[in-house]
């Protein structure tokens, strides 16, 4: 079967209705997380030919996620489906109105090859239990788990319902040729413009997660302990190959040199090495090389050695690096930290507010002034305050961008929303109505208008 095929399989399955049954989606929900935990290993062995991801770190930013998800939904895919009602204004009475979340229908998700389970299992997570069909595209760069994720869904589910195509740019030029329902992507703004184009062509709405540089932001106000510590394990987890990692650091003066020793003490102490197991290779060559040629080994303040056998670069600190740098002009997606000083906190906020919106931005301060300052003027499509990419793990706010990093979000019941229309019914009772709205009009109808409306 070719894909247009399968697609139209889909299209045809979706009408029959099944899948806006909760026991339906209930069950291939326990369906997938059964797959998952009874192939843990697997996974495990996939994600670690690709890319040297340890054992923790895959259960921790991918396979916990995933089962978290599953089991978010298990439990409130009833009251998240339910029709809610809503007050019914006056011109309306006597009349009920209520809003049906229904599926969309046949959804397209494609990821990306950084956290290759979770970005391609979550949408799908969330797609399936909102009711819809959906082709699940993975990034082709993480090769193994792509072939995983096919063989494991695709050996278990009816590909007329969740069907895993493999492939890179041609194959996804093709998908986006067909028309969906729905297109979720993660991945680069540049491939996401595309993507946005093709779905152009069939009026299809789209969820877009995409990258950007984020700022941290170290306030001489700040705990500068619990700062470093917090930064140094979130840049470099995932080698810094993580959407929202910090991209780079704005300190403060004053503390610049004590953070930078303490950024110092918490790399060495954590220990990362070609082969330590808490740290992860560079995805492939091509990456390798881009990220060597950001060094400019002039600014080197720690690390900047590397093994392009193991595609391995040490966690790496650049100081005294300037807006024009190269490292500044894109998004590093890498184990590079750059740092920029600062003498004042307004003019700090003022410099990000010219840039591109990010995807994340985070401020580690004990000042309240500097927090609302943070809060209220800048705009980033999530973030913290006194640390950094947790706030992605509370499935109780939105995850995505804004601006240049990306079109809506997902998460628990954003996920689900994302993945539903909203659709709004009016039930009338057919008795007590008054005439004043039906023609022909008078004066005295008006006037009753006028005090109704
Ligand atoms: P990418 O844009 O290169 O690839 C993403 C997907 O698009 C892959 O499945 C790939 O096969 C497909 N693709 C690539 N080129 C294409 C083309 N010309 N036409 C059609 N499809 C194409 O991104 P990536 O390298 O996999 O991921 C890195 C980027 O993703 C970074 O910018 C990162 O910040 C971003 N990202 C964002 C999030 C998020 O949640 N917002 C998460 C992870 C990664």
């Amino acid at each position: 079967m070719n894909i247009q095929e399968i697609v139209n399989h889909q299209k045809d399955f979706f009408k029959t209705q099944q899948t806006k049954s909760i026991k339906f989606r209930k069950m291939y929900l326990e369906k997938l997380k059964n797959i998952v935990i009874n192939n843990e290993e697997l996974l495990y062995e996939a994600i670690d030919k690709d890319f040297g991801k340890s054992r923790f770190d895959t259960f921790t930013t991918e396979i916990s996620f995933i089962l978290n998800d599953i089991n978010y939904y298990l439990k409130n895919i009833n009251s998240l489906s339910k029709p809610r009602k809503v007050r019914t204004n006056l011109a309306n009475q006597l009349g009920k109105s209520r809003i049906h979340s229904e599926p969309l229908g046949n959804v397209l998700v494609i990821g990306a090859w950084n956290y290759p389970y979770q970005l391609s299992f979550s949408p799908v997570i969330a797609a399936l239990a909102a009711g819809n069909c959906c082709i699940l595209k993975p990034s082709e760069i993480a090769e193994n788990t792509m072939k995983l994720m096919a063989k494991l869904i695709n050996e278990n589910f009816p590909p007329e319902y969740l069907y895993v195509y493999e492939g890179g740019i041609d194959e996804t030029t093709e998908l986006l040729k067909l028309k969906f329902d729905k297109i979720f992507f993660t991945g680069s703004t540049r491939v996401g413009k595309i993507v946005y184009q093709a779905a152009a062509e069939h009026l299809t709405p789209v969820v877009l997660e995409l990258g950007g540089k984020s700022p941290v932001i170290v306030s001489k106000d700040a705990d500068l302990e619990v700062a470093a510590k917090r930064i140094v394990w979130g840049k470099f987890l995932n080698a810094g190959q993580t959407c929202v990692a910090p991209d780079y650091l704005l300190v403060e003066e004053p503390v610049r040199e004590q953070f930078l020793e303490m950024l110092r003490k918490y790399i060495t102490e954590f220990k990362y090495a070609p082969d330590a197991d808490s740290y992860t290779r560079i995805i492939n060559r091509k990456n390798f090389d881009r990220l060597i040629k950001l060094i400019n080994r002039d600014k080197i303040y720690f690390g900047g050695n590397s093994d392009e056998t193991k595609l391995f670069i040490e966690p790496t600190l650049l100081n005294n690096v300037n807006w024009e740098d190269e490292i500044m002009q894109e998004e590093i997606f890498g184990p590079i930290l750059p740092i920029i000083s600062f003498t004042n906190f307004n003019l700090a906020i003022n410099t990000i507010l010219e840039l591109e919106k990010p995807l994340s931005a985070y401020l580690f301060t004990r000042n309240s002034e500097e927090k609302g300052i943070f809060t209220s003027k800048l705009s980033f499509g999530g973030g913290c305050i006194n640390d950094v990419i947790m706030h992605l793990g509370n499935h109780r706010l939105p995850f995505g961008g804004v601006g240049n990093s990306g079109i809506g979000s997902y998460h628990g019941s954003y996920g689900f929303e994302a993945f539903s229309h909203q659709k709004s019914v009016l039930e009338k009772s057919t008795w007590g109505e008054p005439d004043i709205k039906y023609p022909p009009y008078s004066d005295k109808k008006l006037s009753w208008i006028r005090k109704l409306l």
